[in-house]
């Protein structure tokens, strides 16, 4: 889909599920009028097996030179093997914001009306894996040691993005989510560097905080008090996880990787090696980061478009995948989408 006036952006179909949900992307968005000039990437054990690199030189080259990418998921071998390709790009393109919006899309689920946006900061904090063991007699890992890192530049650099984000859609509330009360040093420089940024959009925007083990909690009981959220990399991790539990799963949660130099959208979910080329995936999620990538690119028109057809597809014309307690293909579903936006 090369074509003049386009914007480039880097495809990376990615492992297990990736291809053939990626597949279906692509269709429906030729159908809705792609403004995306695709440049094909291998990502992942894609690569490795092909380029002898999970993250070859001419991925990073693509993604540098066109600031913009669509991301299938990239398998990740559990131990040993090479360290985690989306940790990677994260720090190669500085993509320190992590933007996890969850909607009740299919009514009649657990909670109805959760409209929630997460910010998760995304280069910090204990999620950085700065490990190391520490021997004790003959015992070469008797002890295990992780440090966690959290900046005050960090810190507001990510509380500004969800706060000015927040202003720009018109949300009402931002929650600041920490642990303050028992890790001071780390989470509570986070709290008082998000608390400065909110007082100085105290005007334009309601602002609280929470305690991660209440705010885990508040989810399950009363998740329609939340809108938007900002909170740090580990805690992000694990809470967009439970939002996504909250509607339906991972086939349903979308996420834009945001830094100055680039951005990055994905799924949540991972490669789902055990339904892999079987032609059951959900390719919603995927479809709902490229609707972020339309917005990033100022096309909220489109972006707007494929919201009102994933609505008339899911609820009207009751094509949904298996995950949602359908019976649909993907091809199924990428074909419902199509004859909606034609
Ligand atoms: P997973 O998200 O791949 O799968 C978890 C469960 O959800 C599985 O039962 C799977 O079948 C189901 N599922 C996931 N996406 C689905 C979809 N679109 N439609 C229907 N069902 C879906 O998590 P995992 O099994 O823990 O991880 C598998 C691999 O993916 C690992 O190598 C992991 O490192 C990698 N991973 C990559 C990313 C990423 O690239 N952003 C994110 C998470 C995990």
């Amino acid at each position: 889909t090369k074509g003049k006036g386009k914007i480039p952006a880097t495809l990376i179909p990615g492992d297990g599920i990736g291809p053939e949900i990626t597949e279906a992307v692509v269709q429906i968005l030729d159908a809705l009028g792609s403004p995306f000039a695709w440049d094909r990437q291998l990502g992942g054990m894609a690569a490795a097996k092909s380029e002898g690199d999970p993250a070859p030189k001419a991925l990073l080259d693509s993604i540098a030179r066109n600031k913009l990418a669509l991301k299938g998921p990239l398998t990740t071998p559990v131990g040993g093997g090479f360290r985690s390709i989306n940790v990677r790009l994260r720090e190669t393109f500085g993509l320190y914001a992590n933007m996890r919006p969850v909607r009740t899309l299919v009514p009649g689920g657990r909670y109805e009306d959760i409209d929630i946006v997460l910010f998760r900061e995304n280069l910090e904090g204990l999620y950085v894996a700065w490990e190391h063991y520490v021997a004790i007699d003959d015992d070469p890992r008797a002890v295990a040691v992780s440090s966690g890192i959290n900046t005050r530049a960090g810190s507001r650099r990510i509380a500004e993005h969800a706060f000015e984000w927040a202003v720009r859609h018109g949300r009402k509330k931002v929650t600041i989510v920490h642990k303050a009360n028992v890790l001071k040093a780390l989470t509570g420089l986070f709290l008082e560097t998000a608390r400065d940024v909110a007082s100085r959009y105290e005007k334009k925007i309601a602002f609280d905080d929470r305690i991660v083990d209440a705010c885990a909690m508040q989810l399950v009981l009363n998740p329609q008090q939340f809108d938007v959220i900002v909170t740090t990399n580990l805690f992000g991790d694990i809470l967009s996880d439970q939002l996504a539990g909250l509607v339906g799963g991972l086939g349903m949660a979308p996420g834009a990787n945001i830094g100055p130099d680039a951005a990055i959208f994905e799924a949540v979910h991972g490669s789902a090696p055990d339904i892999a080329g079987k032609g059951i995936a959900n390719p919603l999620a995927l479809l709902l980061a490229a609707g972020l990538m339309l917005e990033h690119v100022g096309k909220e028109d489109l972006s707007k478009r494929i919201n009102k057809a994933v609505d008339v597809v899911l609820n009207k014309d009751l094509v949904r995948t298996r995950d949602l307690g359908g019976k649909a293909t993907t091809a199924d579903f990428a074909r419902a989408m199509i004859k909606r936006l034609k």
